[in-house]
């Protein structure tokens, strides 16, 4: 955890406006019943740097998701505070017909926007809520072969509505190579079936160390991600949040081991104003302009 630099360290023009405006991002997970879903969602909120509340149970004393549901807690560095929400929601493996699984999630997405839409509305638009949500992690079954149809077809209902940031689940269950294969097969698939996943723009102001460090962000999307809020004993005898083997431990926070650091800077730090400016400004305004059409406005 040493290097670690959290949403304290944004860069300026985004951190004063964020100051300004009081952090708050909505993050939203989704994906097949059992692939660690829960588990990470607590695994962000768990990040031991930060004071919490209201921390999600550990992952023995929680039961199996059945509905959607929120987790919100305010998170602090620095005297910075965010208030980080996460949608956790049910899998949707345990249907039979999984042919309209993408349906309860895009009808909550959408039921944001509208939400935001009368807010907006409104005469007096004071103390505007905003509960959109900025980034959705889609979660991949490590099979190591290729994207399933039933992931092609979640991710094209989706994509238009939200920011798409597919992760591969469980990745300690694959080899670096089988990752390294996994990633270039799951964006070659995407590309195919013209899915926008999440696109970070290049910024040309930046000074260059946070270009590099964002490219380095970027690059490893699809993230490979292990959840994990158990304490275990590392090869070298220090303790840390992972998931422990007969051959050996996968620590969660350590980046050689898989991407979850870099997914979570992602999504509190280098580019969660980003995030929320884009659904703001491209899909929440498609979404309205769509819906003022439809309504013949
Ligand atoms: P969800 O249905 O997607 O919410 O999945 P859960 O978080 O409830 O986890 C399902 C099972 O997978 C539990 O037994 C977890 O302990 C296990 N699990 C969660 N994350 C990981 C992971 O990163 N790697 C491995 N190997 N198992 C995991
Ligand atoms: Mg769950």
């Amino acid at each position: 955890l040493g290097g670690f630099v959290g949403f304290a360290n944004l860069p300026n023009q985004y951190h004063r406006r964020s100051v300004r405006k009081g952090f708050h991002f909505t993050a939203m997970v989704v994906g097949e019943s059992g692939l660690g879903k829960s588990t990470l969602v607590n695994t962000l909120f768990n990040t031991s740097l930060y004071a919490k509340k209201d921390v999600p149970l550990p992952e023995h004393d929680r039961p199996q998701t059945v509905a959607i549901e929120s987790i919100t807690a305010d998170i602090e560095e620095n005297g910075v505070r965010l208030r980080l929400t996460v949608v956790d929601t049910p899998g949707y493996g345990d249907f039979i017909n999984n042919d309209q699984g993408w349906k309860p999630i895009l009808d909550n997405i959408e039921a944001r926007f509208d939400a935001f839409l009368e807010q907006e509305n409104r005469v007096n638009r004071q103390k505007t809520i905003d509960n959109r949500i900025h980034a959705c992690l889609y979660f991949v079954e490590p099979t190591g072969h290729s994207l399933k149809p039933v992931d092609i077809e979640f991710m094209r209902r989706l994509h238009q509505r939200v920011n798409l940031i597919p992760v591969i689940a469980k990745a300690d269950t694959l080899t670096d190579d089988e990752v390294a294969q996994f990633k270039a097969r799951i964006l070659s698939d995407l590309a195919h079936h013209r899915i926008d996943i999440y696109q970070a723009p290049q910024y040309d102001l930046e000074d260059e160390e946070t270009i590099a460090e964002n490219e380095e962000i970027v690059r490893k999307i699809p993230f490979a991600v292990v959840g994990s809020d158990t304490v275990v004993a590392t090869s070298d005898g220090r303790q840390a949040r992972g998931r422990a083997y007969p051959w050996g431990t996968v620590e969660v926070d350590n980046e050689d081991h898989c991407d979850f650091v870099k997914l979570r800077q992602m999504l509190v730090r280098t580019h969660m104003e980003e995030l929320k400016e884009h659904t703001a400004d491209v899909l929440y305004e498609k979404y309205r302009q769509e819906k003022l059409l439809a309504m013949g406005v």
